[in-house]
């Protein structure tokens, strides 16, 4: 009930600017408004193929064309469908045909060069896989997670939109299916919508709503361009501190793109309690540290404005985790880190590496290294610390109700 009056105080707000008038003339309100409707109960955990995650879709779509920005999705419409298949369960023996949407909004400066500006809109429905929740099903709200991404991304491209770094188009994305495992922008990578040899670099917001009193902003993916620590480093915004960790690889949409050789940044406030929890709700959200958030990127933007194309670097592996560094070898494979099952879950294989190479999977659970048992993340950690450069061996995993043995040459 709570919710319901905070959303309808949050829509009356806006009515004296309604209709067809500026919307968001105080950025902190537009801010409220996008994450107080995401989260919502009316869209009951935007999950994605269902009616929830249309909604959100259909909001963002309407938020897109009020901007004044162009359809970029599948045949001249704001979204772009993809099928999967909907497993209740890692060992589930069938599942459940479902199709998701991304949501696409285009600026068109008439540059040569594009930047993809991106944030998940999906969420854990009433508890799906990954939810953390202990207690009977309830809707998740992701607030934090990710409706704050979204309405970020929403000022932003207001901003953008206003005239501010005109050498850049610009290609706004909410992405679905992202807590199944980054279907949406994995499809958008294998299915553009526009050349993606002129991408410039894409900037991802997956949780940028906790900004704590000390104003920490992980900016993961630094690695992935020699500009970037350059730009973050002469950055100062309202008492932003950015800590940088290198890799492009990690557990949000970001990822895809990097896989496609494109340099990119992922924007996060940090983890918290009500994480993947029905908690995670509208009024735990830092406004203001969200208002300062689309300031930095927006800065950052601007900074990059004349520095053309960036150039894209591969990062070191730190896929298996933030440790891997002291590892002397890696599988090359995505841990999903919101697995909570037995064993080390496969959310992502690197062509080309000992992984892929040997087989393994998205979806397969490591369940041994070696004579090492893999229970969890630290136990694939420890197997993986016990062999260097050529060393081969057999990697045990459940894929559905088999158990397959692998031969791994690292
Ligand atoms: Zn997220």
């Amino acid at each position: 009930m709570q919710k319901i009056i905070t959303l309808i105080a949050a829509l009356l707000a806006f009515l004296p600017l309604l209709p067809g008038q500026q919307m968001a003339k105080d950025p902190l309100l537009g801010l409220r408004v996008d994450v107080v409707y995401l989260s919502s109960d009316l869209l009951e955990g935007r999950e994605t193929g269902k009616e929830g995650e249309t909604m959100a879709a259909q909001y963002i779509a309407h938020r897109f064309q009020e901007l004044g920005l162009e359809p970029k999705g599948a045949d001249g419409s704001w979204y772009q469908n993809f099928d999967f298949n909907f497993k209740a369960h890692p060992h589930a023996e069938t599942g459940e045909p479902r199709t998701g949407r991304n949501v696409l909004g285009y600026l068109d400066n008439g540059a040569e060069q594009t930047v993809i500006i991106g944030a998940h809109y999906d969420h854990l429905g009433h508890g799906i896989m990954g939810s953390l929740n202990a207690g009977d099903p309830a809707i998740h709200n992701g607030a934090d997670d990710n409706a704050s991404g979204v309405a970020a991304m929403l000022r932003i491209a207001e901003e953008l939109k206003s005239g501010r770094a005109k050498n850049n188009n610009y290609l706004f994305m909410g992405f679905s299916g992202e807590e199944m495992g980054l279907y949406g922008s994995k499809y958008f990578a294998n299915n553009p919508t526009f050349d993606l040899a002129k991408a410039n670099y894409m900037l991802n917001m997956d949780m940028v709503g906790r900004l704590n009193e000390e104003k920490v902003l992980a900016v993961n993916g630094a690695g992935t361009s020699p500009a970037w620590k350059e730009v973050i480093e002469g950055l100062s915004i309202g008492g932003i501190q950015a800590k940088t960790t290198d890799s492009g690889i990690g557990p949000s949409d970001h990822t895809s793109f990097y896989l496609k050789d494109i340099p990119v940044l992922h924007f996060f406030t940090g983890q918290h309690t009500d994480y993947h929890k029905p908690s995670d709700d509208a009024e735990l959200v830092n406004y203001q540290g969200l208002l300062l958030v689309t300031d930095y990127i927006l800065a950052l933007i601007e900074e990059l404005d004349d520095n053309g194309e960036l150039a894209f670097t591969k990062t070191k592996d730190e896929d298996e985790s933030r440790k891997a560094a002291a590892f002397k070898v890696t599988l090359g494979v995505m841990p999903d880190y919101v697995y909570s099952g037995e064993g080390m879950r496969i959310d992502g294989v690197i062509d080309g590496r000992p992984g892929a190479k040997a087989g393994l999977e998205n979806g397969d659970i490591i369940i041994k290294i070696g004579d090492t048992e893999v229970k969890d993340i630290y136990g694939y950690m420890e197997g993986l610390g016990k062999y260097k450069t050529g060393d081969k061996t057999i990697v045990v995993v459940k894929r559905g109700e088999e158990v397959l043995e692998k031969e791994v040459e690292f």
